[in-house]
């Protein structure tokens, strides 16, 4: 068989894929040909079956460095399920698994070894590899070996000396992010020869970014949270303290949500994760902490609970929301309060370079937040990838602002301020403009005023947008003491008369609700996708892969991913045959699940028809 007949056998028979994703096929090639390589490709984008395919081809036995341990054995199980033999070497393993490993690796019985960059320097395994040099030489998140990377580990400049040492092995550099200065930068670093450089767009179509106004935090995520039935979610907040009671506030609420940060022991972190990968849990609340060198592909949700402090931040976190490249969503609620935070820390700072470009990251998040342009546009271009075309996949382009003579609400908000003295906070004004029965206007008489009950026409969501906007502007200030209160500033005296105008816009708060009824929008929410009686087979076939993974001890998207699961909804395989032509069922996933899986189809056909 040629070298090109046996990657496509690979492909479908090995990993159960119809087609390669866009470079795919030309990076395996150029491997299998002795090439060095250098991909960015983003988070989703299947950069492991760039090495994994060569590595199964290849004879001997394929090297891949990573920096992260827990994906180690992720990404073994995963090839293991595959019916493809792979190891890896870690202070996790005993001196005699270690032997082990070290002796399928001399014997080449494994495709696949994977390491930890600091492995190299132990002496013995760097003899090991001279003595039996790899087939080829995989370096994961290979950004961490530049100082222009964001990500920079001292522990990767060693991995500079590997072309010399093995001038005939292909080394392959594969990471997400690297800007082009960052770029040469890996290939000086690791001296590549004439290397063959791919670089795909940033762009992560199938993510749906959405901010809004953040006003009411809690009752935001809940009525978000609600339109994602049985979806794996993460809500990041800024702290500790937050995450504890976000977690609190969701689980009061019914919701199976787990908490995640630096604060808790190694033991309640690694079994948050386990759970969150496991899909014991929807929902995993954690600071930034959590994320790194997860791999879970059916994320379908990310909420910032809190504005995060970079571009760089936001979209690494978001990233991590529809790796299997289904419909995922990306909510941020944004108050520039959040910002206003990091922005007091880093003026704290001596004046110089570093103070200045942390200055200039914050002001683009806060103008991404604030854009009324696409947000995909934003985002791209921040990265410098020149986009101009609307994507039609994110709030601005689902629901483009609206703007109105907003002069006669201003003075309805303006005017309720200053009648209850300016000694109250924002949900209190909202109460009084919609005549509200708290007992404290009544209490306060302010329910005798002569503004009390003049905003009834409208939601309270509506109010608070149209308040927050007026702060934006400089009409109300929000004055911290015991209370936040809110106060006119002397910008507020002409518009009160009347004598200006103003445009405000349209409050856009339905919109995290609205987006799933949207049937015109190119990525939908998975639920929406299937009909009521497809989504109960979903869910049964969803139920069944649950059982499997819990008795293998593995997280269940290794058994299949949702993308499989759907496509078996879609097409309702009814033999084997069928069910081999789904993208992500190889041979050996087929002997080991296919009639499970058949019976399950079979039994809800029978129910149904
Ligand atoms: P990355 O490392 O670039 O973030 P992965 O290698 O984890 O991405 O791949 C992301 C997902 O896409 C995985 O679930 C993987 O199985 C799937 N995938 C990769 N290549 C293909 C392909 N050619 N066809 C279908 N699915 C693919
Ligand atoms: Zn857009």
């Amino acid at each position: 068989m040629s070298i090109k007949d046996q990657i496509d056998e690979v492909l479908h028979n090995v990993f159960g894929y119809k087609l390669f994703r866009n470079q795919q096929k030309e990076i395996i090639e150029a491997i299998i040909d002795g090439r060095d390589i250098l991909t960015i490709i983003p988070t989703g984008g299947g950069k492991s079956l760039c090495y994994q395919i060569p590595a199964v081809i290849l004879p001997k036995t394929a090297l891949v460095i990573s920096p992260l341990i827990s994906l180690m054995k992720d990404q073994v199980d995963q090839l293991a399920i595959n019916g493809i033999a792979a190891a890896y070497l870690n202070a996790t393993l005993s001196s005699t698994e270690q032997q082990h490993v070290v002796e399928q690796y001399l014997n080449h019985s494994i495709k696949l070894l994977y390491i930890s960059p600091e492995r190299l320097t132990i002496p013995s395994f760097s003899a090991l590899i001279k003595q039996t040099p790899p087939s080829l030489i995989a370096i994961d998140e290979a950004h961490c070996i530049s100082q222009w990377g964001h990500d920079f580990r001292p522990d990767y400049r060693q991995l500079g000396q590997l072309s010399t040492r093995f001038p005939d092995v292909p080394i392959v550099a594969l990471t997400a992010t690297a800007d082009k200065m960052t770029q040469a930068d890996i290939i000086t670093q690791l001296k590549l020869v004439d290397p063959l450089v791919v670089v795909r767009s940033f762009d992560r179509p199938n993510i749906r970014y959405t901010v809004v106004e953040k006003f009411n935090l809690t009752e935001q995520v809940v009525s978000f949270i609600e339109t994602q039935k049985g979806n794996s979610g993460i809500v990041y907040c800024s702290s500790r303290s937050r995450v504890e009671d976000m977690t609190t506030r969701l689980a009061a609420r019914g919701f199976s949500v787990i908490a995640y940060h630096a604060g808790l022991t190694v033991e309640e972190r690694q079994h948050a994760q386990d759970a969150f990968l496991k899909d014991d849990i929807q929902i995993i609340v954690a600071t930034v902490a959590f994320g790194m060198g997860i791999n879970k592909p059916n994320v379908r949700f990310v909420v910032h609970a809190d504005c995060p402090r970079n571009i760089e931040s936001y979209y690494q976190e978001t990233g991590r929301a529809g790796r299997d490249g289904l419909p995922a969503e990306a909510l941020l609620l944004f108050n520039s309060k959040d910002l206003h935070w990091y922005l007091q820390k880093v003026n704290e700072q001596v004046e110089g370079k570093h103070k200045h470009v942390e200055l200039h990251k914050i002001n683009a998040m806060e103008s991404f937040a604030k854009s009324l342009t696409c947000r995909r546009i934003v985002l791209l271009n921040y990265f410098g990838e020149n986009r101009t075309e609307p994507c039609n996949n994110c709030d601005v382009c689902l629901y483009p602002p609206e703007h109105y003579n907003g002069l006669l609400d201003a003075q309805k908000v303006l005017s309720c301020i200053y009648r209850v003295e300016q000694r109250f906070g924002e949900q209190y004004i909202v109460d009084v403009l919609r005549g509200s029965s708290r007992s404290k206007i009544k209490e306060n008489r302010h329910d005798k005023l002569s503004v009390y009950g003049i905003g009834k026409q409208h939601s309270t969501e509506y109010w608070h947008s149209v308040i927050r906007q007026l702060i934006h502007l400089g009409y109300i200030n929000q004055v911290v003491s015991t209370y936040v209160t809110l106060q006119l500033t002397a910008n507020a005296r002409p518009l009160l008369k009347g004598e200006i105008s103003l445009s405000l816009s349209k409050p856009r708060l339905e919109i995290v609700k609205k987006s799933r009824l949207n049937r015109y929008a190119r990525a939908i929410n998975l639920t929406t996708i299937l009909s009521y009686e497809e989504r109960i087979l979903f869910n049964n076939l969803k139920r069944l892969r649950k059982d499997i993974a819990d008795v293998q001890d593995v997280p269940p998207y290794i058994i299949f991913s949702d993308a499989t699961l759907m496509e078996m909804v879609q097409t309702m395989p009814e033999n084997k045959k069928q069910l081999l032509n789904i993208t992500g069922v190889g041979n050996i996933k087929l002997e080991k699940y296919g009639t499970l899986f058949l019976d399950e189809i079979n039994d809800f056909m029978i129910k149904n028809s």
